[in-house]
């Protein structure tokens, strides 16, 4: 069995599932404001956001996961590259302060093809940073994101196609274009539309123990644990992502799974808890590898 590293570099987070160690490995921040928020009052939102102490504005959290079979290192998602701005970024560093070269990385799991997802795959030419990794992504995530532009699509929608094509791009030749199931020893990926239309949850399991890591099923834990209604100006289809939404956190609840997410309040591992009408996330406590 691996033994959990023995350092936690700046950012970074380990913690053991089964035989496995999973690294959360926050990219920084986006500092955004309530205008992000949909099928929410603002006064609500404002609300639910102090209730949960939270920074006003508002600031969303950015992570990418590392796996370690003892064999293979899987990263999910890659963070922001170069383009997110001065405060998001930092996934390439972190990984480098682990001691983790690009051309150790043997896959990369993508979650879906937004801004905070892929770029981190290229450089700040563009250029791909993980020639030798393949590219795991959801069959009409890269279809609808490699495809044609759909006719009257707003100036946002235009960047994020600009973006995505950017960061996939250069490892067409490279991508593993699936529907479901099995995509690396241990780990599922599960179809969780809405956000966008490919989105995709990964489910990771080893010797008897696992982990949920759910994507963009959440971006604001202060607004949507307790109101899980509230959705993204940027969801592609916002009631289905608010279905799925609601899908995922019934089935984390009933089944006490662990979960762990992109936008979640870092080191992120947790569980969701029912709260009345709504929801609470239930932070993972950390212990010592014994
Ligand atoms: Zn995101």
């Amino acid at each position: 069995m691996l033994s959990l590293p023995t350092s936690q570099p700046n950012g970074v987070s380990h913690f053991r599932v089964g035989d496995l160690v999973v690294s959360a490995i926050n990219d920084g921040i986006f500092e955004v404001t309530l205008d992000v928020m949909v099928n929410i009052d603002r006064s609500e939102a404002e609300k639910l956001q102090a209730s949960a102490f939270r920074r006003m504005p508002p600031r969303i959290t950015i992570n990418a996961f590392l796996i370690n079979d003892g064999k293979s290192l899987t990263l999910i998602d890659s963070g922001c590259g170069t383009i997110g701005g001065p405060a998001a970024g930092a996934v390439g560093r972190r990984l480098s302060a682990l001691g983790v070269t690009a051309s150790a990385i043997t896959r990369v799991l993508v979650t879906h093809m937004h801004i905070d997802h892929v770029s981190g795959l290229v450089d700040g030419e563009g250029k791909p940073l993980f020639p030798g990794a393949e590219i795991v992504v959801h069959e009409n995530e890269a279809k609808f994101w490699l495809g044609e532009m759909p006719s009257g699509a707003s100036p946002a929608l235009r960047d994020a196609f600009a973006i995505a094509q950017r960061g996939i791009g250069p490892y067409r030749e490279q991508l593993r274009r699936v529907t479901g199931g099995e995509v690396a020893p241990g780990i599922t990926l599960l179809p969780a539309p809405g956000h966008t239309p490919g989105h995709s949850a990964y489910a990771v399991q080893s010797a008897g123990e696992s982990l949920l890591i759910w994507g963009d099923i959440v971006h604001m834990p202060g607004v949507q644990f307790a109101n899980p209604a509230a959705g993204m100006a940027f969801d592609i289809d916002p009631a289905q992502a608010q279905a799925t939404r609601r899908r995922i956190f019934d089935m984390a609840a009933s089944e006490r799974a662990r979960v762990a997410g992109m936008h979640l309040d870092f080191p992120t591992f947790g569980h969701v808890a029912r709260a009345g009408a709504g929801y609470a996330f239930v932070p993972e406590v950390w212990y010592p590898d014994v």
